[in-house]
């Protein structure tokens, strides 16, 4: 089993190799790593991600397959679902470690700040319940920028896993810079 931090520290490394242009190597799956695969996964960290195509966890933090167990939907918002695939994470695969993972220019969060200033446009149902929740977190926080709103999200994240996950599983929120390629640690 790997530990909190020793999986951040992968993350770390992985993350600085995407961002430097370097990574890809460990993507690429040998034969025989996946007949490894083949006895079980052991993942070392959890990350929930946002489904934004530019925001692939294993391409963000460079890691191959069996590494990440990756939870990816827009706005990357936590509910019963997600929550569900953080306690198979946590408490059948025993990873330590959970990252919530937002991005710059998100759009689901972009949505809901229209939403909270009142400048939305109607959107289809399913899309507007993932709105909709994120806003639900938001409204009491007075925010009107985008850049605290994904802050935010991110932090709303953290405290419904913290909810629920086991109390010796670390959980970060983390955000990612589509620009540049990094991803940060927000402050705990
Ligand atoms: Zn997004």
């Amino acid at each position: 089993m790997i530990s909190a931090q020793e999986a951040l520290k992968l993350l770390k490394e992985g993350n600085k190799r995407h961002a430097s242009g370097l990574g890809g190597r460990r993507s690429r799956t040998t034969n025989r790593h996946r007949r490894e695969l083949i006895l079980g996964q052991q993942p070392f960290a959890v990350v929930v991600g946002c489904a934004d195509s530019r925001v692939a966890p294993e391409l963000v933090f460079d890691q191959g397959s069996g590494d990440l167990f990756v939870i990816r939907v827009a706005g990357n918002i936590i509910t019963p679902t997600q929550a569900g695939s953080i306690e198979f994470a946590t408490m059948v695969l025993n990873t330590k470690l959970v990252v919530v993972l937002g991005h710059s220019q998100c759009g689901a969060v972009r949505a809901a700040v229209d939403q909270l200033n009142a400048e939305s446009t109607s959107l289809p149902p399913n899309l507007q319940s993932i709105v909709d929740h994120m806003c639900a977190n938001l409204s009491n926080q007075g925010i009107t920028s985008v850049k605290d709103a994904e802050v935010a999200n991110i932090r709303s994240g953290m405290e419904a896993i913290a909810e629920f996950a086991p109390e010796d599983v670390e959980i970060l929120g983390a955000k990612y810079d589509i620009g540049t390629g990094r991803v940060e640690y927000l402050e705990s």
